[in-house]
């Protein structure tokens, strides 16, 4: 090394993929990022990073940049004409009078807002204070409808707040690791290599992981129970009553801190070991083995994740999780607890800001009257609507019908993540206005975007984040924005304030001039909420690095661990069990579809791949994307390795090469979920104009979450003809 090579300059922030929410440190020469590491300081990943998190810097270099990134605000009058360049004022001038006029001529509610679990928290609080506060609509929804909305109505419905009750270091003071629905060594990587090196200190560590397919976390388990896909509640249920059956559960814990455990009781009684092997495929003597590691651990922790939210019956799945947890007396103690594994980096934030279309800030509910009263209040507008917002899916399906004439889309890709892709995209050709605010400029959304509002990204940005431990971390930027590009708050607020003035509002909601300031405001909706940060301030984040929440005036420290009182918040302060039955899958196999399809992560790809697509070591894993089938299935099929195939729906096909796969049983087949049109164009013949995964998943919904079914569709598969 030259000893005249300057020393890089050094920032401190996070990784921006998943909710671990590692701690990295910046390194650049103040124009460009030169290098990442892990923040060894930082709590959650002690220096470690993952293949995705060590290449961050890979994906900022200059010369993708230019390529890839939004530079500056485009526009176009009309669908059939291309977008031209623009300035910030006429477009967002432009914009501001839409706005305006549609909400003259069809409501407030005529506006909705689709955003994304990888914004920070002070973007989010200013999108859902611009559609609830200014605008009047509860039309706000984000991606995280697609990620945690059935552990937080799990959550809410059992322990009585959207609040992840449990730690990082309970990963290694549990003595049972109970992992469901989650490759945790693939979509959690940093945890995984926590939760490695904790089994290696502690030998006698159970493992027991429930997942369909043989995953890498599978194959370390102590115990794979290869359940049948859906069948999540049969198993929670049919462990717990054989807890009950053998004494293991903890009858002074159910009387002292929980309430609705008869009807539970009642409800397992008919979950007897032989119903509960063959509804779940699996061995009673297994069944058996991980109902006794769990009811007679010191300790269980449960890590859960997309395979039991992604689903029709995902709050039933975690309720059902959680009832084991209560019974056992399996939470509020070092090492124990159920304990959701956060997809996005800041799905968490945008819930505490309550940037979704059923949620207020400070994890108030928009159905509770006093909740929106009290909101109304520290916003100073008159009300919050009451009417309940439309949620993800359902917002695509309105703007289809014509009832919602402007989307605002910001920092996600709904062209290719949202299931029934067909409707989705009728949706967004059919939309009056559609709004795309991204760093990135060739995601299948922004090829509909009648107004591109360029944003900051990675390492450019200055806020906060929360990760799957409740921890709230502050990100800085280490670089610049590029070309013209805006920050994402600073994009919303102006646009906010130049509609304040078109709808005649004298004094402004928006007085930001930075996030520290939208930062405060939110602080202030939380006092005497679960998620109490009022004791919190900036100068504490950056003294004492990131704290976890609640953080209430007068504390010295976050809270560790929730719940180590038994006092939870409910009206009664006792936890609830809540009643869950077995429901088979929405969509059932048969003779036309008898394949099960199943989607989810690899390792090395991070979502619709704006970001990690543009690495070429990340192809390294998985160069292509490929269905995953049992050795048996491709026989019977005459298939070879890379032959390619139509994997077909009800809804939409796609075509892909087979693979044949040590990790799926006879039956069920995988596609990752990251490839979308942008990455298969001229990638063969399934290319161009192929949607991706989600052009085969289904638009079915859990009653409670309203998260869709991205887990489970019946599909065919039949050999491409090649031409
Ligand atoms: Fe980033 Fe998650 Fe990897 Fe940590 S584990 S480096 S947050 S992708």
């Amino acid at each position: 090394i030259s000893p005249l090579r300057k020393k890089p300059i050094e920032t401190r922030a996070t990784c921006c993929y998943c909710g671990v929410g590692c701690g990295v440190i910046i390194e650049s020469d103040g124009a460009q990022v030169t290098g990442v590491r892990g923040d060894p300081e930082h709590p959650a990943n002690l220096g470690r990073l993952c293949t995705k998190g060590s290449t961050l810097h890979l994906a900022a270099a200059p010369e993708l940049q230019a390529q890839a990134r939004a530079l500056v605000p485009e526009l176009r009058a009309r669908r059939d004409e291309e977008r031209k360049p623009v300035s910030w004022a006429e477009a967002q001038d432009q914009l501001a009078r839409r706005i305006a006029d549609t909400i003259r001529r069809h409501g407030p509610d005529s506006v909705a807002f689709y955003i994304s679990g990888q914004l920070l928290t002070e973007d989010y609080y200013v999108f859902n204070k611009l559609a609830k506060g200014l605008i009047g609509t509860n039309n706000i929804d984000t991606n995280s409808r697609l990620c945690m909305s059935s552990a937080v109505a799990g959550y809410k419905r059992t322990l009585g707040a959207d609040a992840p009750p449990a730690c990082y270091e309970d990963l290694e003071l549990a003595d049972v690791l109970f992992i469901a629905g989650s490759n945790t060594a693939y979509a959690h990587p940093v945890l995984y290599r926590r939760i490695e090196e904790a089994r290696r200190r502690n030998p006698a560590m159970r493992m027991i992981v429930a997942d369909p397919r043989v995953t890498d976390t599978a194959r370390d388990a102590d115990l794979h129970l290869p359940i049948l896909p859906g069948t999540d509640v049969a198993l929670f249920n049919g462990m717990l009553h054989l807890c009950i059956e053998e004494g293991t559960i903890d009858a002074a814990y159910i009387d002292a801190h929980t309430e609705g455990f008869d009807a539970v009781k009642r409800r397992v009684a008919d979950y007897t070991p032989a119903f509960v092997a063959a509804t779940c495929g699996i061995a009673e003597r297994d069944l058996l083995q991980a109902a006794r590691w769990f009811g007679q651990s010191r300790a269980a922790l449960s890590l859960y994740c997309q395979g039991l939210n992604q689903s029709a019956s995902g709050t039933a799945k975690n309720v059902a999780l959680v009832n084991l947890h209560l019974a056992t007396g399996q939470i509020g103690k070092p090492g124990a607890g159920p304990f959701s594994l956060t997809g996005q980096p800041n799905a968490m934030g945008g819930r505490e800001v309550g940037g979704m279309a059923n949620l207020l800030s400070g994890h108030r509910d928009l159905a509770n009257a006093e909740h929106r009263a009290e909101v109304a209040r520290l916003w100073g507008v008159d009300a919050v609507p009451a009417a309940p917002g439309k949620t993800a899916l359902p917002m695509f399906e309105a703007v289809a019908k014509g009832e919602i004439k402007i989307l605002w889309i910001a920092c996600t890709n709904p062209a290719q993540s949202l299931p029934d892709q067909k409707l989705v995209r009728e949706a967004l050709q059919r939309a009056e206005l559609v709004i795309v605010q991204e760093a990135y400029r060739h995601t299948a959304t922004a090829d509909y975007a009648d107004v591109l509002l360029p944003a900051t990204t990675w390492g450019e940005k200055e806020g906060t984040v929360t990760n799957s431990e409740r921890r709230i971390t502050r990100v800085r930027a280490a670089l610049p924005a590029p070309g013209e590009a805006r920050h994402d708050w600073r994009i919303v607020v102006e646009v906010a304030r130049r509609l304040e003035s078109l709808l005649g509002r004298e004094r402004s909601l928006f007085p930001y001039e930075g996030p520290e300031a939208i930062w405060n405001e939110h602080r202030e909706t939380t006092r005497g909420r679960d998620l109490d940060i009022t004791g919190l301030s900036w100068r504490i984040l950056e003294q004492r690095g990131p704290q976890q929440w609640p953080y209430p005036e007068g504390a010295r420290t976050g809270l560790k661990r929730l719940y180590e009182d038994g006092i939870f918040p409910t009206p009664s302060g006792r936890a609830r069990f809540v009643d869950a039955a077995y429901e088979p899958v929405a969509e059932p196999t048969d003779a036309r579809y008898p394949f099960r399809l199943n989607t989810g992560r690899l390792r090395d790809q991070w979502h619709g791949m704006s970001r990690t697509g543009t690495v070429a070591r990340l192809y390294a894993h998985a160069p292509e994307p490929a269905v995953a089938m049992a050795a048996a299935d491709m026989q019977r099929h005459g298939l070879r390795q890379g032959d390619l195939v139509h994997v077909t729906s009800r809804r939409g096909s796609q075509i892909v090469p087979a693979q044949s796969s040590e990790d799926m049983k006879s039956g069920q087949v995988f596609i990752g979920m990251h490839w979308g049109e942008e990455f298969l164009s001229g990638r063969g013949p399934g290319g161009a104009g192929s949607h991706g995964v989600n052009a085969l998943t289904l638009p079915a919904l859990d009653p409670y979450s309203f998260q869709p079914e991205l887990k489970h569709a019946a599909v065919k598969i039949l050999k491409a003809e090649l031409p």
